[in-house]
């Protein structure tokens, strides 16, 4: 098996992902070794954009002709102002995730809720149409979540968070394609009773604050899907508990990620990605992570 160092030469396609920080992304793993496994002469790098040098960064799409970039926090909302042309989704959402370069003209997609979706349905295999979901975070991966949740005919989303005005001022932004309501965390208790499927969409949990918890799994019914965009860990306190103490089925942010690069890479290459190795490199690259600490 060859390595992506030993492919690199004057026709190398060149990709990246733009963030701050950076070095901790695992897309560089995952995506390298999906070109590998497709046989492309092709390199991705992680790149430290910081505020203020973005319009700069994307300006170097072009010069240096990239065929793709990934874009990530915290630059999903200001990037959509330097782009040729943005996918109505991606506008509805607020936020571009992925850059296609078409001979120097920029779309800008956003692969993280179709992502989410695909992960979820696959791994649990759970039926979101006429159902009510309860979305615990109102941030930027909500948004596209949510926005991926209403389009698969949800009967009515619930979204509770810390600062109540953000889950209000997020349901008020959805309204024209869903039936949605901002609450606070309060009443989370009383809305995960109804809810098929509950997602943690904030950051608590991840590491190192691996102790810390979303919401009581107490008012979790065994018939409900606990999913956590979290994975580091791979397996959330709140997933553990629901899981064990409830019986629910769970589902991890691990898949959201695969996912959400597999959509970039098809934008790109117009081939299938290759999810099954570009899960075992990130894998591989926990457990490395894990041994080493
Ligand atoms: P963000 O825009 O910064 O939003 C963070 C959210 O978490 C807000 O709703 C915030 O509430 C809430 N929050 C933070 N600390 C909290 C605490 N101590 N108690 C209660 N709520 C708290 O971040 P984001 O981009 O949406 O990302 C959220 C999480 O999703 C991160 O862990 C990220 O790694 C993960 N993610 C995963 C994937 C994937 O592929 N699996 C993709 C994207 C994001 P306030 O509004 O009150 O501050």
């Amino acid at each position: 098996m060859g390595n992506t160092m030993s492919r690199l030469d004057s026709h190398t396609l060149f990709f990246g992902v733009f963030g701050d920080p950076i070095r901790q992304s695992k897309s560089p793993i995952m995506l390298n070794r999906a070109f590998e496994a497709v046989g492309m002469n092709a390199a991705y790098g992680a790149f430290h954009i910081k505020p203020g040098t973005l319009k700069d960064a994307i300006a170097g799409i072009r010069a240096l002709q990239f065929r793709g970039v990934n874009v990530t926090v915290p630059h999903k909302v200001e990037v959509m102002d330097y782009l040729d042309h943005i996918d109505e989704a991606a506008r509805t959402i607020g936020a571009v995730n992925t850059i296609v370069n078409d001979d120097g003209k920029l779309t800008g997609f956003n692969t993280d809720g179709i992502g989410y979706i695909r992960s979820l349905k696959e791994e649990t295999g759970i039926e979101l149409r006429g159902r009510k979901v309860l979305m615990i975070g109102a941030g930027g991966a909500a948004r596209g979540v949510g926005y991926a949740l209403a389009k698969e005919g949800t009967e009515h989303i619930y979204i509770a968070n810390r600062t109540t005005e953000k889950a209000v001022e997020l349901a008020a932004s959805m309204s024209s394609f869903a039936s949605v309501s901002g609450h606070s965390l309060d009443d989370i208790p009383a809305l995960a009773a109804e809810a098929a499927l509950i997602v943690n969409n904030t950051s608590v949990g991840m590491h190192p604050n691996v102790d810390d918890i979303p919401m009581d799994v107490s008012c979790i019914r065994p018939d409900t899907v606990a999913s956590d965009l979290v994975y580091n860990p791979l397996v959330t306190r709140f997933l553990r508990e629901a899981r064990d103490q409830r019986g629910a089925t769970v589902h991890s942010g691990l898949g959201m990620f695969i996912y959400q690069g597999a959509y970039a890479f098809e934008y790109w290459t117009g081939q299938p990605a290759p999810v099954t190795v570009m899960r075992e490199a990130v894998l591989a690259s926990f457990e490395a992570a894990a041994a080493k600490a």
